[in-house]
């Protein structure tokens, strides 16, 4: 008798629901945190509560700083200075932020993307040095194939419409396929992303010498950009400014 296993499910239920009730509120008018209503996608109790808190961060990796004062650095970046120069975040990787993050990239819900750019636009200070071009960490053939979209590619393609920054959606490639971040322990993510990017080799000469912004949707211990940033340096980038719409906190 042949035995029949069931499907693995895709995500367990608990984020379903979450996901799926998020979908629900992604009406045009309505809070897509709270349900209220909101003109373009976020109300404004909201927007104050989880977004137009600014603490102070490292002014390379975004971390949290217990100090004030602007442009400070943390002790990890000044012992092992990091490839990229600076990082801007629009808020922490934590609930319900994190909501928006997993339903724009597991529940498909793409209305999201313009919201996660205004809000990481809207949180760069008019005094910022703006990239150049903005890249979009791009994600394997694999990968991409099975979720359909780059979320870091649609969050940079309206980014840089507000910025009025070139958009490079080709420009870096994933070589290879790597395992989930999150999902490894810190002293694999290394390994896991060494030599996982390149540049198209076709329009390699574009980055020499101009100031690349890379453009993700979370940061967690900053491996995956630092590759990439590491990539763009070697190829002759003077400057990386990572924007990224929420640093995970240590
Ligand atoms: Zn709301
Ligand atoms: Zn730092």
């Amino acid at each position: 008798m042949r035995t029949v296993y069931p499907l693995p499910l895709p995500m367990p239920n608990r984020l379903r629901t979450t996901l799926r009730s998020i979908a629900a509120r992604l009406l045009p008018s309505a809070c897509a945190l709270c349900g209220a209503a909101a003109a373009d996608g976020l109300c404004g109790g909201c927007e104050a509560q989880f977004f137009r808190r600014r603490p102070t961060r490292c002014a390379r990796c975004a971390n949290l700083l217990p100090h004030q004062g602007g442009g400070a650095v943390c002790g990890a970046c000044l012992k092992a200075p990091p490839a990229f120069d600076a990082t801007w975040v629009a808020a922490d990787y934590v609930p319900p932020v994190d909501q928006l993050v997993l339903a724009l990239k597991f529940g498909h819900s793409l209305a999201l993307a313009p919201l996660l750019a205004r809000q990481l636009h809207m949180m760069l200070p008019p005094s910022v040095d703006l990239p150049q071009m903005l890249l979009p960490v791009p994600l394997a053939l694999g990968r991409l194939a099975e979720r359909g979209f780059n979320q870091s590619l649609e969050i940079a393609r309206h980014l840089s419409r507000l910025l009025a920054i070139p958009f490079e959606p080709r420009l870096a490639i994933r070589t290879r396929e790597t395992a989930t971040q999150s999902l490894l322990p810190l002293p694999a993510r290394r390994d896991n992303v060494r030599r996982a990017f390149t540049l198209d080799g076709a329009v390699i000469g574009r980055i020499r010498g101009q100031h690349v912004g890379l453009v993700d949707d979370v940061m967690t211990t900053g491996e995956t950009l630092n590759e990439l940033a590491a990539v763009c340096k070697r190829f002759g980038a003077a400057r990386v400014t990572n924007l990224v719409f929420a640093r995970a906190l240590p």
